[in-house]
């Protein structure tokens, strides 16, 4: 039922192709047409001759050429058949549909002549046998157009029922019914045989629109694909197979086997003949599997996947894939993960790798390795003042010299920044090692010739020693705190490790831990020491100094602290902890006292750092102009334009600047010229053998000069009235400090001092700058 509908519905909207394959089998037989037309003439001239009936000759001249003219008809079909258009196949039905009906209407006037004109029974026996054999075969003829072959039925049949009808036997009359009979019989099998026939279309035009989009899909996916039957025969071969392996089509005609398709492609190079051998054994094989094979050809280097895949019934099908592209990506992808891009060399993961690697491979007892932490010194200051590409071309020059200084067993990686580590392999003692590490501090701090500049840098190593059961971690990690040593002692240097090195670094591992314990339960204190101006004998300023009561390490020293702070990113906090809190205290002592507080370079540099002043005088009330910030000549190296802004906007704000420890660093002085200070705090390493005349000179030239650009000069460490004589003699210095005057004392003291110092008249108040006595 479904189908019927279905086949109704594509009768309706029959394809072309569909109504060309009907109308195409109406002229497929013309010798069948030809011999029936044949035989309908000489049955129509023996009816004519019997009866001599001369209406009867006239048919037979009819069914003659009807017939003639429907078998050349034909025949010209055949002829045009190829260019015949689907447009054109509606005319040729027409045309058959004229000449059957034509020659149906000729065979019913010739029943109707020879039975009504004649009482023949031989003639009426030879039209009447003749037409219903003419259309028992025309039934099979005209399948694909049965509503034609009906009416030639109903044209012919029909005529030749009425005229046996007519005749007025009884025997005729039963005939008649008969024939009625008939054409219903030939009617419904015509009719089931265009069923059958439009089936049969339907389901060869799904197949070849199925294997159209097969083609389609076959030839257009990237991989390659053959598909082999279980007789060990080619099935299919899509065209990206034969393009993968250049292979020629006549194979795939050819009906060729596995092993020929895999001669051929060890024959066009595309794979080799063992692999070619592995790949039969797995077509043969009746298992899911995959193997990747390469070009034997190396220029071409391609990387192919296969992959074979069994068929239930037997045979399998083989995909191939030309992953070159894939693998070359992950190839790149690897080699950037192992290694340094700038310098070529291995990165730390393929380092630490490859010496985890040979520390497990047994050695020779007699020998040792050595791990060589190699760092470089002022490779920061070139990458600051020359840019980065000389920086990068620098590193690159120190990598090669590197490379050139080792053996070949031995081998270098970059670790990142300007950190290399060389593995030193099998070498009879350390001393090689520290043969080594000399030449290597010695080579790299040879000059270099980076874009017209003449570059020098230094290098320092630490250096680890082998030892059983030793890990590549630990290696690491002991060469580094080695060169934690090597830099400590002075830098261009090397240093061995040593165990105890490992306890210093667990002293400050605990250290750490503590201090950011510290930090939370507000284990600090601020001390304050005064800065005694050296006319007016009274403290003008108190300087906030650090300190850490620690229950079990006792008072820790800020020059402890600071550092370890700042390594551990810790400084912000704790530097905004004793900002607030200095500037809070300051607010307890007389107005015209102000505080001075330290910075350190890495807080001096923090982003917000003129928010986190703000922030603080805002809390705390106090007027800018009662702080000041201590910074060090460090904190004026680097972003010097920036720095110079936040010095500017702080001098604005009120805020002022004073550059501690002068005297300790560069002692530059262009510093105190380019910067906007109003202070110098000349270091108490001045003082040292301050008897001798020379360091006195420079003392009282560098606060000449400070005081000739406009600053405040101060001297740190007086701790004799001899001292403070020295120095107040040619009157450039404006304050002092030191134990003379007074420690550094916990802030109730200072209050105290700072009472005592302004809470009575002026005159008693006044300190004595004059020697003798200190005010702790
Ligand atoms: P500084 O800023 O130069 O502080 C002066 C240091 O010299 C203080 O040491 C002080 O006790 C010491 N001193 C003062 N007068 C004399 C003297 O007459 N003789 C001798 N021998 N020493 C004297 P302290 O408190 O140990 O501080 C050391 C350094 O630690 C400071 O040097 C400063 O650079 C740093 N520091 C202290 N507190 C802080 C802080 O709160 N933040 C930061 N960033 N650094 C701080
Ligand atoms: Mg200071
Ligand atoms: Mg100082």
């Amino acid at each position: 039922m479904q189908l019927a509908t279905e086949i109704k519905e594509a009768d309706q909207q029959m394809s072309r192709s569909i109504h060309a394959a009907l109308i195409d089998s109406l002229f497929q037989d013309p010798g069948s047409l030809f011999a029936g037309a044949l035989c309908a003439a000489i049955a129509a001239f023996m009816t004519a001759l019997k009866t001599g009936n001369a209406w009867l000759w006239l048919c037979v001249a009819l069914l003659i050429v009807v017939g003639a003219a429907r078998v050349l008809d034909m025949r010209q079909y055949k002829r045009l058949k190829s260019t015949i258009t689907p447009a054109e196949t509606a005319r040729w039905e027409m045309r058959y549909q004229v000449g059957a009906i034509v020659y149906a209407a000729v065979l019913g006037l010739w029943c109707a002549i020879a039975i009504l004109g004649s009482h023949d029974a031989v003639a009426h026996m030879i039209c009447t046998s003749v037409t219903l054999c003419y259309f028992a075969a025309g039934g099979g003829r005209t399948y694909g157009r049965p509503w034609i072959f009906h009416v030639q039925m109903l044209l012919a049949c029909g005529a030749l029922t009425v005229a046996l009808l007519l005749y007025g036997s009884p025997y005729y009359a039963g005939m008649a019914v008969l024939n009625v009979l008939f054409f219903f019989a030939l009617k419904h099998i015509s009719t089931r045989l265009q069923d059958i026939f439009v089936r049969a279309l339907l389901a060869r035009e799904r197949e070849a629109a199925l294997a159209g989009q097969f083609d389609t899909a076959l030839n257009n996916m990237p991989h390659g694909l053959c598909m082999f039957r279980a007789d060990g025969r080619l099935a299919v071969m899509n065209h990206r197979f034969c393009e993968m392996m250049q292979l020629s089509d006549d194979l795939v005609r050819g009906g060729a086997t596995a092993s020929d398709i895999v001669q051929a492609c060890v024959h066009t190079g595309s794979i080799s003949a063992a692999s070619g051998n592995v790949i039969l054994a797995e077509i043969e094989n009746s298992q899911a599997h995959g193997i990747i094979t390469a070009d034997p050809d190396i220029l071409r280097g391609r990387s192919l996947s296969w992959a074979f895949q069994p068929m239930s019934g037997g045979g399998a099908v083989v995909l191939v894939e030309d992953i070159t592209e894939r693998r070359n990506a992950e190839a790149r992808i690897s080699h950037l993960a192992r290694y340094d891009e700038l310098t070529g060399l291995p990165n730390r993961v393929s380092f630490r790798d490859e010496i985890e690697r040979l520390l497990k491979t047994p050695h020779d007892p007699g020998k040792v390795s050595a791990l060589l932490f190699v760092d470089l010194d002022q490779f920061k200051q070139v990458n600051d003042t020359l840019g980065h590409p000389c920086g990068d071309q620098l590193l690159c020059a120190v990598a090669d010299r590197l490379r050139a200084m080792l053996r070949p067993e031995d081998f270098v990686a970059r670790f990142g920044g300007d950190e290399f580590v060389v593995f030193q392999q099998n070498i009879a003692s350390a001393e090689d090692a520290a043969a080594l590490a000399r030449r290597i501090v010695d080579h790299l701090s040879e000059r270099y010739k980076i874009d017209n500049h003449l570059v020098e840098i230094g290098a320092s190593v630490g250096i680890a020693l082998t030892a059983a059961e030793v890990s590549a971690d630990t290696l690491l990690k002991n060469a580094d705190m080695a060169l934690y040593r090597a830099k400590a002692d002075g830098r261009g240097t090397y240093c061995f490790f040593h165990d105890e090195m490992a306890q210093t670094v667990e002293a400050r591992r605990i250290l750490e831990l503590d201090l950011r314990k510290a930090l939370v339960n507000e284990e600090f204190e601020l001390f304050f020491q005064p800065l005694v101006n050296l006319k007016s004998g009274k403290i003008t300023v108190c300087e906030a100094l650090l300190r850490w009561n620690h229950p079990v390490r006792g008072t820790v020293s800020p020059v402890d602290i600071v550092p370890v702070a700042e390594d551990m990113g810790l400084i912000v906090d704790l530097g905004r902890w004793i900002l607030r809190k200095a500037c809070m205290e300051c607010m307890k002592w007389p107005e015209n006292v102000s505080v001075a507080v330290n910075f350190s370079p890495q807080q001096f540099h923090q982003r917000d750092v003129l928010n986190e002043i703000r922030y603080a005088l805002e809390v705390s009330g106090l007027p800018a102009e009662r702080l000041e910030i201590e910074i060090t000549e460090s904190s004026l190296l680097r972003n010097t334009q920036l720095t110079h802004d936040v010095l500017s906007q702080l001098r604005n704000i009120g805020v002022r600047i004073s550059l501690d420890d002068f005297g300790t660093g560069y002692s530059s002085l262009s510093y105190l010229h380019n910067f906007p200070l109003q202070k110098v705090k000349i270091d108490r390493s001045f003082l040292e053998g301050i008897d001798a005349d020379r360091p006195l000179t420079l003392l009282r030239g560098v606060a000449r000069l400070s005081a000739d650009l406009g600053m405040q000069v101060v001297v740190e460490g007086i701790e004799t009235n001899e001292q403070l004589e020295l120095i107040s003699a040619d009157g450039s210095v404006t304050e002092a400090q030191g134990y003379l005057f007074s420690r550094p004392v916990p802030s109730v003291r200072i209050r105290q001092l700072l009472n005592a110092s302004y809470g009575r008249p002026a005159a008693e108040a006044e300190l004595h700058v004059v020697p003798s006595r200190s005010i702790a």
